[in-house]
Protein backbone atom coordinates (compact mmCIF):
# COMPACT_ATOMS: atom_id res chain seq x y z
CA UNK A 1 0.00 0.00 0.00
CA UNK A 2 1.39 3.59 -0.73
CA UNK A 3 2.28 5.30 2.46
CA UNK A 4 2.09 8.80 2.66
CA UNK A 5 6.21 9.63 2.21
CA UNK A 6 5.49 7.44 -1.20
CA UNK A 7 2.63 9.65 -2.35
CA UNK A 8 4.54 13.22 -1.21
CA UNK A 9 7.25 12.01 -3.31
CA UNK A 10 5.50 11.87 -6.23
CA UNK A 11 3.47 14.63 -5.94
CA UNK A 12 6.51 16.73 -5.38
CA UNK A 13 8.22 14.86 -8.18
CA UNK A 14 4.77 16.34 -10.57
CA UNK A 15 4.65 19.36 -9.22
CA UNK A 16 7.05 21.48 -11.56
CA UNK A 17 4.51 19.87 -14.56
CA UNK A 18 1.57 20.39 -12.49
CA UNK A 19 2.49 24.28 -11.66
CA UNK A 20 3.36 24.99 -16.28
CA UNK A 21 0.17 23.33 -16.85
CA UNK A 22 -1.84 25.71 -14.46
CA UNK A 23 0.36 28.45 -15.75
CA UNK A 24 -0.15 27.68 -19.31
CA UNK A 25 -3.76 27.64 -18.87
CA UNK A 26 -3.84 30.62 -16.75
CA UNK A 27 -2.29 32.38 -19.91
CA UNK A 28 -5.51 31.27 -21.88
CA UNK A 29 -8.69 31.73 -19.89
CA UNK A 30 -11.70 30.21 -21.71
CA UNK A 31 -15.50 31.05 -21.42
CA UNK A 32 -17.75 29.05 -19.98
CA UNK A 33 -18.88 26.41 -22.09
CA UNK A 34 -16.38 27.42 -24.63
CA UNK A 35 -13.21 25.80 -23.01
CA UNK A 36 -11.87 24.03 -26.09
CA UNK A 37 -8.47 24.84 -26.14
CA UNK A 38 -8.08 23.68 -22.26
CA UNK A 39 -10.20 20.58 -23.15
CA UNK A 40 -7.45 20.17 -25.71
CA UNK A 41 -4.97 20.46 -23.55
CA UNK A 42 -6.75 17.95 -20.64
CA UNK A 43 -6.99 15.80 -23.37
CA UNK A 44 -3.57 15.91 -24.46
CA UNK A 45 -2.27 15.43 -21.16
CA UNK A 46 -3.81 12.39 -20.24
CA UNK A 47 -3.49 10.48 -23.88
CA UNK A 48 0.43 11.07 -22.92
CA UNK A 49 0.26 9.62 -19.07
CA UNK A 50 -1.42 6.57 -21.13
CA UNK A 51 -4.80 7.42 -19.03
CA UNK A 52 -8.55 6.64 -21.44
CA UNK A 53 -9.67 9.45 -22.49
CA UNK A 54 -13.60 9.71 -23.68
CA UNK A 55 -15.11 12.53 -25.07
CA UNK A 56 -18.41 14.54 -26.01
CA UNK A 57 -19.67 15.50 -23.12
CA UNK A 58 -21.36 18.60 -22.87
CA UNK A 59 -18.95 19.69 -26.09
CA UNK A 60 -15.64 20.62 -24.27
CA UNK A 61 -16.32 18.27 -21.28
CA UNK A 62 -13.36 15.50 -20.84
CA UNK A 63 -13.20 12.19 -19.08
CA UNK A 64 -9.97 10.17 -17.95
CA UNK A 65 -10.52 6.76 -16.31
CA UNK A 66 -7.42 4.62 -15.08
CA UNK A 67 -8.67 1.36 -14.30
CA UNK A 68 -6.61 -0.17 -11.02
CA UNK A 69 -4.93 -3.87 -11.10
CA UNK A 70 -7.91 -5.11 -8.52
CA UNK A 71 -11.55 -5.03 -8.64
CA UNK A 72 -13.45 -1.87 -6.49
CA UNK A 73 -15.11 0.66 -6.24
CA UNK A 74 -15.35 3.80 -9.44
CA UNK A 75 -14.17 6.88 -7.70
CA UNK A 76 -15.25 10.01 -9.51
CA UNK A 77 -13.21 13.12 -9.20
CA UNK A 78 -14.77 16.23 -10.96
CA UNK A 79 -12.26 19.46 -11.95
CA UNK A 80 -13.91 22.60 -13.30
CA UNK A 81 -12.13 24.32 -16.42
CA UNK A 82 -13.73 27.65 -17.07
CA UNK A 83 -12.57 31.34 -16.47
CA UNK A 84 -14.54 34.19 -16.26
CA UNK A 85 -14.70 37.37 -18.48
CA UNK A 86 -13.00 40.54 -16.64
CA UNK A 87 -9.68 41.60 -17.10
CA UNK A 88 -6.81 40.51 -15.42
CA UNK A 89 -5.25 43.03 -12.75
CA UNK A 90 -1.94 40.86 -11.60
CA UNK A 91 1.28 41.60 -12.59
CA UNK A 92 2.48 37.89 -12.66
CA UNK A 93 4.37 36.22 -15.79
CA UNK A 94 2.02 34.09 -16.89
CA UNK A 95 -0.90 36.90 -16.82
CA UNK A 96 -3.97 36.64 -18.94
CA UNK A 97 -3.16 36.66 -22.41
CA UNK A 98 -6.60 36.69 -23.29
CA UNK A 99 -8.18 40.59 -23.13
CA UNK A 100 -11.68 40.53 -21.04
CA UNK A 101 -11.01 37.22 -19.87
CA UNK A 102 -9.22 35.66 -16.51
CA UNK A 103 -9.51 32.53 -14.72
CA UNK A 104 -10.06 34.54 -10.95
CA UNK A 105 -11.86 31.54 -9.35
CA UNK A 106 -8.71 28.93 -9.75
CA UNK A 107 -10.09 26.58 -11.81
CA UNK A 108 -7.03 26.92 -13.90
CA UNK A 109 -5.22 25.13 -10.08
CA UNK A 110 -8.25 22.71 -10.28
CA UNK A 111 -7.69 21.31 -14.12
CA UNK A 112 -4.05 21.17 -13.33
CA UNK A 113 -4.59 19.27 -9.94
CA UNK A 114 -7.00 16.66 -11.50
CA UNK A 115 -3.98 16.28 -14.39
CA UNK A 116 -1.35 16.11 -10.88
CA UNK A 117 -3.65 13.21 -9.58
CA UNK A 118 -3.84 11.17 -12.86
CA UNK A 119 -0.17 11.54 -12.87
CA UNK A 120 0.63 9.94 -9.93
CA UNK A 121 -2.14 7.43 -10.06
CA UNK A 122 -0.14 6.33 -13.32
CA UNK A 123 2.66 5.58 -11.08
CA UNK A 124 0.52 3.93 -8.17
CA UNK A 125 -1.68 1.80 -10.54
CA UNK A 126 -0.55 -1.47 -9.00
CA UNK A 127 -1.81 -0.27 -5.68
CA UNK A 128 -5.02 0.94 -7.35
CA UNK A 129 -8.28 -1.05 -6.39
CA UNK A 130 -10.95 0.04 -8.42
CA UNK A 131 -11.59 2.88 -11.43
CA UNK A 132 -10.98 6.65 -11.18
CA UNK A 133 -12.56 8.44 -13.01
CA UNK A 134 -11.46 11.82 -13.93
CA UNK A 135 -13.90 14.52 -14.89
CA UNK A 136 -13.16 17.51 -16.24
CA UNK A 137 -16.08 20.22 -16.68
CA UNK A 138 -16.88 22.62 -18.31
CA UNK A 139 -19.28 25.84 -17.60
CA UNK A 140 -18.85 26.12 -13.46
CA UNK A 141 -19.32 29.62 -13.42
CA UNK A 142 -22.39 29.16 -15.94
CA UNK A 143 -25.65 28.87 -13.46
CA UNK A 144 -27.57 30.98 -16.23
CA UNK A 145 -27.47 28.33 -18.52
CA UNK A 146 -27.76 25.83 -15.60
CA UNK A 147 -23.86 25.02 -15.12
CA UNK A 148 -21.87 21.99 -16.91
CA UNK A 149 -22.21 19.53 -14.20
CA UNK A 150 -25.99 18.66 -15.14
CA UNK A 151 -25.42 18.40 -18.61
CA UNK A 152 -22.34 15.77 -18.19
CA UNK A 153 -24.34 13.69 -16.20
CA UNK A 154 -26.82 13.70 -18.87
CA UNK A 155 -24.46 12.98 -21.60
CA UNK A 156 -22.90 10.18 -19.50
CA UNK A 157 -20.28 11.27 -17.20
CA UNK A 158 -21.38 8.96 -14.28
CA UNK A 159 -22.24 6.12 -16.40
CA UNK A 160 -19.96 3.39 -17.96
CA UNK A 161 -17.98 2.38 -15.80
CA UNK A 162 -21.03 3.68 -13.00
CA UNK A 163 -19.38 6.20 -10.36
CA UNK A 164 -20.00 5.14 -7.02
CA UNK A 165 -18.82 8.24 -5.09
CA UNK A 166 -17.05 11.55 -6.01
CA UNK A 167 -14.75 14.24 -4.43
CA UNK A 168 -14.77 17.49 -5.68
CA UNK A 169 -12.53 20.51 -4.59
CA UNK A 170 -12.44 24.32 -4.73
CA UNK A 171 -9.46 26.39 -3.61
CA UNK A 172 -10.00 28.37 -0.66
CA UNK A 173 -8.95 31.74 0.28
CA UNK A 174 -10.02 31.96 3.84
CA UNK A 175 -8.37 28.66 4.80
CA UNK A 176 -4.41 28.05 5.86
CA UNK A 177 -1.76 26.71 3.33
CA UNK A 178 -1.79 23.25 3.69
CA UNK A 179 -5.17 22.43 5.17
CA UNK A 180 -8.53 20.70 3.73
CA UNK A 181 -11.45 21.29 5.35
CA UNK A 182 -14.80 19.63 4.35
CA UNK A 183 -18.39 18.99 6.56
CA UNK A 184 -21.24 16.67 6.59
CA UNK A 185 -24.32 17.67 5.30
CA UNK A 186 -24.32 21.10 3.42
CA UNK A 187 -21.73 22.73 2.25
CA UNK A 188 -22.72 25.32 0.21
CA UNK A 189 -26.03 27.05 -0.90
CA UNK A 190 -28.14 26.26 -3.39
CA UNK A 191 -28.70 29.24 -5.64
CA UNK A 192 -31.95 30.18 -7.87
CA UNK A 193 -32.91 33.54 -9.00
CA UNK A 194 -36.35 35.14 -9.87
CA UNK A 195 -37.58 37.83 -11.98
CA UNK A 196 -41.07 39.02 -11.39
CA UNK A 197 -43.24 41.43 -13.97
CA UNK A 198 -45.84 43.04 -12.57
CA UNK A 199 -48.33 44.26 -15.20
CA UNK A 200 -50.73 47.15 -14.13
CA UNK A 201 -52.62 49.74 -15.89
CA UNK A 202 -50.52 52.97 -16.52
CA UNK A 203 -52.17 56.36 -16.18
CA UNK A 204 -51.43 60.12 -15.12
CA UNK A 205 -50.47 60.64 -11.37
CA UNK A 206 -53.18 62.73 -10.68
CA UNK A 207 -55.77 59.85 -11.29
CA UNK A 208 -54.38 57.07 -9.60
CA UNK A 209 -57.74 55.71 -9.48
CA UNK A 210 -58.30 55.00 -12.89
CA UNK A 211 -54.62 53.35 -13.13
CA UNK A 212 -53.33 50.29 -11.85
CA UNK A 213 -49.90 51.48 -10.03
CA UNK A 214 -47.45 48.71 -10.35
CA UNK A 215 -44.90 50.73 -8.64
CA UNK A 216 -47.12 50.40 -5.25
CA UNK A 217 -47.87 46.70 -6.22
CA UNK A 218 -44.21 46.16 -6.21
CA UNK A 219 -43.52 47.67 -2.96
CA UNK A 220 -46.31 45.49 -1.18
CA UNK A 221 -44.45 42.40 -2.82
CA UNK A 222 -41.36 43.57 -1.75
CA UNK A 223 -42.17 43.72 1.61
CA UNK A 224 -43.96 40.62 1.80
CA UNK A 225 -41.12 38.73 0.50
CA UNK A 226 -39.18 39.40 3.76
CA UNK A 227 -42.18 37.32 5.62
CA UNK A 228 -41.12 34.31 3.84
CA UNK A 229 -37.39 33.33 5.85
CA UNK A 230 -39.01 35.10 8.98
CA UNK A 231 -42.37 33.72 9.05
CA UNK A 232 -42.26 30.41 6.74
CA UNK A 233 -38.73 29.03 7.14
CA UNK A 234 -38.53 27.14 10.06
CA UNK A 235 -35.87 29.13 12.76
CA UNK A 236 -33.64 26.47 12.47
CA UNK A 237 -32.90 26.00 9.08
CA UNK A 238 -31.67 28.79 6.74
CA UNK A 239 -31.94 30.57 4.25
CA UNK A 240 -31.75 34.19 2.00
CA UNK A 241 -33.79 36.11 -0.28
CA UNK A 242 -32.85 39.15 -1.40
CA UNK A 243 -34.48 41.80 -3.75
CA UNK A 244 -31.23 42.81 -6.08
CA UNK A 245 -33.23 44.97 -8.78
CA UNK A 246 -36.54 47.06 -8.88
CA UNK A 247 -37.51 48.66 -11.73
CA UNK A 248 -40.25 51.13 -12.85
CA UNK A 249 -41.14 54.02 -14.14
CA UNK A 250 -39.69 56.83 -16.30
CA UNK A 251 -41.48 59.76 -15.04
CA UNK A 252 -42.20 61.58 -11.50
CA UNK A 253 -45.92 62.11 -13.08
CA UNK A 254 -46.55 58.94 -14.84
CA UNK A 255 -48.05 55.46 -13.59
CA UNK A 256 -46.47 52.95 -15.58
CA UNK A 257 -47.93 49.54 -16.95
CA UNK A 258 -45.00 47.07 -15.78
CA UNK A 259 -42.98 47.10 -12.96
CA UNK A 260 -40.09 44.45 -12.54
CA UNK A 261 -38.14 43.05 -9.38
CA UNK A 262 -35.11 40.67 -9.40
CA UNK A 263 -33.74 39.05 -6.69
CA UNK A 264 -31.47 35.46 -5.15
CA UNK A 265 -32.27 32.84 -3.00
CA UNK A 266 -30.13 31.18 -0.80
CA UNK A 267 -30.81 27.50 0.52
CA UNK A 268 -29.31 24.70 2.15
CA UNK A 269 -31.33 22.13 1.98
CA UNK A 270 -33.69 20.43 -0.65
CA UNK A 271 -37.16 21.12 1.50
CA UNK A 272 -36.33 24.75 2.38
CA UNK A 273 -35.42 25.62 -1.26
CA UNK A 274 -39.07 24.05 -2.53
CA UNK A 275 -40.71 26.03 0.05
CA UNK A 276 -39.08 29.11 -0.57
CA UNK A 277 -39.76 28.98 -4.15
CA UNK A 278 -43.53 28.37 -3.50
CA UNK A 279 -43.91 31.04 -0.86
CA UNK A 280 -41.73 33.50 -3.27
CA UNK A 281 -44.64 32.85 -6.31
CA UNK A 282 -47.76 32.57 -3.99
CA UNK A 283 -46.82 35.98 -2.65
CA UNK A 284 -46.18 36.97 -5.57
CA UNK A 285 -49.30 36.27 -7.55
CA UNK A 286 -51.50 36.95 -4.87
CA UNK A 287 -50.54 40.03 -3.77
CA UNK A 288 -50.55 41.29 -7.55
CA UNK A 289 -53.70 40.01 -7.48
CA UNK A 290 -55.51 41.46 -4.71
CA UNK A 291 -54.28 44.75 -5.71
CA UNK A 292 -55.78 44.73 -9.17
CA UNK A 293 -52.82 43.68 -11.11
CA UNK A 294 -50.51 40.75 -12.28
CA UNK A 295 -47.32 39.38 -11.44
CA UNK A 296 -45.54 36.50 -13.51
CA UNK A 297 -42.73 35.41 -12.05
CA UNK A 298 -39.75 33.23 -13.96
CA UNK A 299 -38.42 31.36 -11.17
CA UNK A 300 -35.52 29.45 -11.94
CA UNK A 301 -34.11 26.41 -10.15
CA UNK A 302 -30.07 26.61 -10.99
CA UNK A 303 -28.07 25.21 -8.52
CA UNK A 304 -29.15 23.09 -5.46
CA UNK A 305 -27.68 23.22 -2.20
CA UNK A 306 -24.20 20.92 -2.21
CA UNK A 307 -24.89 18.39 0.54
CA UNK A 308 -21.93 16.24 1.59
CA UNK A 309 -22.78 13.24 2.27
CA UNK A 310 -21.82 11.49 5.82
CA UNK A 311 -20.22 8.38 4.74
CA UNK A 312 -18.33 10.59 2.12
CA UNK A 313 -17.83 12.51 4.69
CA UNK A 314 -16.06 10.43 6.92
CA UNK A 315 -13.98 8.61 4.61
CA UNK A 316 -12.27 12.04 3.37
CA UNK A 317 -12.05 13.25 6.29
CA UNK A 318 -9.53 10.04 7.55
CA UNK A 319 -8.12 10.37 4.00
CA UNK A 320 -7.08 14.45 4.83
CA UNK A 321 -6.17 13.27 8.09
CA UNK A 322 -3.92 10.29 7.34
CA UNK A 323 -2.60 11.98 4.36
CA UNK A 324 -1.74 15.57 5.69
CA UNK A 325 -2.14 14.95 9.37
CA UNK A 326 -4.68 16.04 11.85
CA UNK A 327 -3.74 19.59 12.20
CA UNK A 328 -4.39 20.27 8.71
CA UNK A 329 -7.73 18.73 8.45
CA UNK A 330 -10.38 21.73 9.09
CA UNK A 331 -13.95 20.43 10.30
CA UNK A 332 -15.54 23.40 8.53
CA UNK A 333 -18.35 25.05 10.63
CA UNK A 334 -20.92 26.47 8.32
CA UNK A 335 -21.93 26.18 5.00
CA UNK A 336 -20.59 28.61 2.67
CA UNK A 337 -23.46 31.22 0.89
CA UNK A 338 -22.07 30.85 -2.78
CA UNK A 339 -23.72 28.31 -4.90
CA UNK A 340 -21.28 25.49 -6.72
CA UNK A 341 -22.38 23.24 -9.72
CA UNK A 342 -20.63 20.04 -8.23
CA UNK A 343 -24.46 19.93 -6.12
CA UNK A 344 -25.71 17.87 -8.90
CA UNK A 345 -23.04 15.40 -8.92
CA UNK A 346 -23.80 15.71 -5.12
CA UNK A 347 -27.70 14.95 -5.70
CA UNK A 348 -26.52 12.23 -8.76
CA UNK A 349 -23.78 9.85 -6.79
CA UNK A 350 -22.74 10.23 -2.51
CA UNK A 351 -20.36 12.46 -2.93
CA UNK A 352 -18.48 15.10 -0.88
CA UNK A 353 -16.38 18.29 -1.25
CA UNK A 354 -13.68 19.86 0.02
CA UNK A 355 -11.95 23.34 0.64
CA UNK A 356 -8.01 24.06 0.09
CA UNK A 357 -6.73 26.26 1.79
CA UNK A 358 -4.03 28.61 0.51
CA UNK A 359 -3.60 31.66 2.86
CA UNK A 360 -0.57 32.52 4.55
CA UNK A 361 0.16 33.70 7.82
CA UNK A 362 -0.86 38.11 7.96
CA UNK A 363 -2.01 37.65 4.62
CA UNK A 364 -5.14 39.14 3.76
CA UNK A 365 -6.00 36.85 1.32
CA UNK A 366 -7.58 38.43 -2.58
CA UNK A 367 -10.96 36.78 -3.04
CA UNK A 368 -11.76 35.07 -5.71
CA UNK A 369 -13.71 36.81 -8.86
CA UNK A 370 -11.00 39.64 -8.48
CA UNK A 371 -9.13 41.19 -10.42
CA UNK A 372 -6.11 40.57 -8.42
CA UNK A 373 -7.06 37.14 -7.56
CA UNK A 374 -4.10 34.88 -7.07
CA UNK A 375 -3.60 31.77 -4.97
CA UNK A 376 -0.10 30.02 -3.55
CA UNK A 377 0.44 26.84 -6.16
CA UNK A 378 1.82 25.02 -3.13
CA UNK A 379 -1.33 24.50 -2.04
CA UNK A 380 -1.63 22.54 -5.20
CA UNK A 381 0.67 19.83 -4.39
CA UNK A 382 -1.77 19.40 -0.58
CA UNK A 383 -4.69 19.02 -3.03
CA UNK A 384 -3.67 16.45 -5.30
CA UNK A 385 -2.24 14.37 -2.16
CA UNK A 386 -5.65 13.66 -0.75
CA UNK A 387 -7.19 13.45 -4.19
CA UNK A 388 -4.57 10.51 -4.66
CA UNK A 389 -5.11 9.17 -0.92
CA UNK A 390 -9.01 9.68 -1.47
CA UNK A 391 -8.80 7.58 -4.99
CA UNK A 392 -6.49 4.63 -3.18
CA UNK A 393 -8.65 4.31 -0.10
CA UNK A 394 -12.06 5.28 -1.58
CA UNK A 395 -11.45 2.52 -4.40
CA UNK A 396 -10.90 -0.19 -2.22
CA UNK A 397 -14.92 0.23 -0.76
CA UNK A 398 -16.20 -0.99 2.41
ZN1 LIG B 1 -16.28 31.23 -9.25
ZN1 LIG C 1 -15.05 28.43 -8.65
Amino acid sequence: MADTDTIERLVQEALPWIIDIRRDIHRHPEKSGQETRTAALVAARLAELGVEVKTGYYNTGVVGVIRGSRPGKTVGMRFDMDALEMDELTDHGFKSTIPGMMHSCGHDGHTAMGLGAAKVLMGLRDELAGTVKLIFQPAEEDAQTGGGAQYMIRDGALEDPKVDCMVGMHLWPDDMLGTVGTKPGAMMAGSDPFIIKIEGKGGHASLPHRAIDPIYIGSQIVSALQSVVSRNVDPFEQAVVTVGVFQGGSRYNVIPETATIQGTVRSFNEEVRMLVRDRVIAIAEKTAEALGGKAVVDYRLTYPPLVNDRRVYEKVKACIISELGEDKFIEVARAAPGGEDFAFFAKAVPAAFMFLGYRKPGEEPVQPHNPRYDFDEAALGYGVRVFVRCALDLGKGD
